[in-house]
């Protein structure tokens, strides 16, 4: 156990059979795996938490994922589309904040068009000085191409379980392959890029998971999002039972030593299986926090789960409520756009030598 923690602080260089045990860690050989992962997020990210503005602007999605509230086969969803000057708006605003990213996230929505889209990116970076990632899911490659020459820097797609069959089980609008391929697709496009998994979604076993994390390595991915599933009740998943806090945090800890200096953020859903699942993830190995800025009276409707943190409390209070639990334990609040180290280094290469890096950053 000591020579395994060492390599997992030394060089992360882990295999799936050693990821496997370390998932089925229990007790204090738990905290030993989460102290290890913490002592790499603090030699390759240092103390900032970086904090990213999140604007859910419309909870209409043509997919049936058997997991998520906002599926299109549930009825008693009440659905909303913010309009285009609206989600212009509320970007500008959180960015006169000091807010240096804005997240615009949303179901898979066909009402806005590419170039509608392009559009807000355009208004957003035309007016504000941040950096805008973008979340609405599996597009055409023209669409990604079109936002990303508008200015879009980001594009968070969780690949949700590298297990093929399970990801075609709980996906039937999709399979694994495409959006694998979405997610090279945006690379190649410049994109940083955002992949990562739920824990505990029903049928899924420790093998699934470390294969789940042997690829947001695999992907270098810049950003990586891990939380647990949680059961909706307006879903064909309403009876399961929800992923445990202590995986969840195994897995962070886990994303943290295989990518070394990838963006992590401490995920509502952490948050809200437990009143510090923040806070504990943070220490864990997560540098990234997500306040949820989405207006009233829309952001009580983007229930993808229920019981989500903070959804009825006033949004310009989520800010100040993370950065007081940053605080909490010590870390500091980063301020700036907090782009991706892969990318800075992958740009920096290209700048001195006038092409790509040939080989992994
Ligand atoms: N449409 C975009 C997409 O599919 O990437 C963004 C919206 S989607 C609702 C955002 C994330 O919510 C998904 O990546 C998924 O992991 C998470 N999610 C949805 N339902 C969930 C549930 N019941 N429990 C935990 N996370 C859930």
């Amino acid at each position: 156990m000591n020579s395994l923690l060492n390599k997992c602080i030394e060089s992360g260089n882990i295999g799936r059979d050693e990821i496997i045990f370390l998932l089925g860690l229990q007790g204090e050989d738990t905290v030993r795996l989460i102290r290890a992962a913490n002592e790499v997020r603090q030699r390759y990210c240092g103390d900032e938490v970086h904090i990213r503005g999140l604007v859910e602007f419309s909870n209409t999605c043509r997919n049936d994922c058997l997991y998520c509230g906002i599926r299109r086969s549930n009825t008693s969803v009440r659905r909303y589309r913010m309009t285009p000057d609206e989600i212009v708006a509320t970007a500008t605003g959180l960015a006169k904040r000091g807010i240096g990213t804005v997240v615009l996230q949303s179901g898979e929505d066909s009402h806005y068009s590419g170039e509608t889209v392009a559009e807000i990116v355009r208004s957003i970076k035309a007016s504000a000085d941040v950096a805008v990632t973008l979340s609405l899911g599996e597009r055409s490659f023209a669409d990604y191409a079109l936002w990303r020459q508008a200015g879009a820097d980001r594009y968070l797609l969780r690949h949700e379980t590298a297990n093929p069959a399970l990801f075609e089980k709980i996906h039937p609008d999709s399979t694994l392959e495409r959006r694998l391929s979405c997610l090279r697709g945006l690379r190649r496009l410049g994109y940083q890029i955002g992949a990562g998994c739920m824990v505990g979604i029903p049928g899924q076993t420790l093998e699934d998971l470390a294969d789940d994390i042997l690829l947001l390595r695999a992907l270098e991915v810049d950003m990586a999002g891990i939380g647990p599933f949680i059961p909706h009740p307006g879903t064909p998943f309403a009876g399961e039972p929800a992923g445990s806090l202590d995986l969840t945090l195994k897995m962070v800890a886990l994303a943290r030593i295989v990518t070394r200096d990838a963006l992590i953020p401490a995920t509502t859903a952490t948050g809200s299986i437990d009143e510090f699942g923040r806070e504990k993830a943070l220490e864990a190995g997560a540098n990234v926090v997500m306040p949820n800025h989405t207006p009233f009276p829309y952001r009580v409707d983007y229930e993808i789960y229920p019981n989500k943190r903070c959804v009825t409390e006033d949004p310009n209070q989520c800010g100040p409520c993370l950065t007081a639990r940053i605080f909490s334990i010590d870390r500091t609040a980063a301020t700036g756009k907090g782009h991706s180290p892969r990318h800075l280094r992958a740009q920096a290469y290209k700048a001195t030598k006038g092409h790509g890096c040939p080989w992994s950053l």
